[in-house]
């Protein structure tokens, strides 16, 4: 279905990953993107950030908002992915068969990702992982060098979505790259998840007014903006 005019595909986190193990065997490189009530406004004026999307493999429900406003578009949405738990889910599937990267966020969040990854399968394959604050050409090279077949790249979007598009066809190895947003930082622990009952309640944007402040312009685009161009669309 097409919410906005960015494609999502109705699938829940495990028939997202059957689907991910058959990208891992077809010899192809693919990307997967995660849009949230913030992508379909950015996609709005950025037609560009709009085609990368729609050119994606996979487009998982990412936010509360979509599915919420997915009726008004068509089928509704069976649920959201989010970045973190396909992250886990991921590395919980193919820590052996799957060499991993992870590229993004601040000096130490990789690290610290990997140390919380490697806690449940210390032999997991993760061959590298760098900042999110480097040169594209040293990120490249040093991707080539370590040779991974998943990349998770967290550089916050529309940026990641952008680089993947960009660089993934020189990054020989990869068989598939996802935009997973600021999920290092959750999984690291350097941000702070709202509780499951206020994800379930669509109330993460309540959550982030309160302990992230700074955060208040994606989540006016998120809380009001988006069901305005939502609503706006549907008369
Ligand atoms: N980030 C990065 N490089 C940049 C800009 C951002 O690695 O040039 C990281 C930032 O440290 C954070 C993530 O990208 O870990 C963005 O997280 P955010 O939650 O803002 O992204 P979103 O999920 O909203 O796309």
């Amino acid at each position: 279905m097409h919410i906005l005019g960015v494609r999502v595909d109705n699938l829940n986190l495990e028939e997202s990953l059957d689907k991910i193990s058959s990208f891992l065997a077809d010899g192809r490189q693919h990307y997967i993107v995660l849009p949230y009530a913030d992508f379909f406004v950015e996609a709005e004026k950025d037609s560009e950030f709009k085609e990368i999307l729609n050119k994606a493999d996979l487009s998982l429900a990412d936010g509360f908002g979509p599915v919420l406003f997915s009726p008004c578009f068509g089928e509704g949405l069976k649920g959201r992915v989010m970045g973190v738990d396909l992250v886990l889910a991921l590395f919980e599937k193919f820590w052996d068969k799957n060499s991993f990267f992870l590229f993004g966020a601040a000096e130490g969040t990789a690290q610290a990702t990997v140390d919380r990854l490697l806690q449940d399968h210390p032999f997991g394959k993760i061959v590298g992982m760098l900042n999110g604050f480097v040169a594209d050409s040293a990120a490249i090279e040093k991707i080539n060098k370590t040779k991974p077949e998943i990349l998770l790249v967290g550089l916050g979007m529309p940026k990641q979505e952008k680089w993947i598009a960009q660089n993934l066809s020189k990054l020989l190895s990869v068989k598939l790259a996802i935009g997973v947003g600021g999920a290092f930082d959750f999984i690291s622990g350097r941000v702070r998840r709202a509780p499951k009952i206020v994800q379930r309640a669509g109330l993460e944007w309540l959550w982030r007014v309160v302990f992230y402040p700074s955060r208040w312009k994606k989540t006016w685009r998120s809380v009001i903006i988006f069901p305005w161009l939502a609503a706006r669309s549907l008369f």
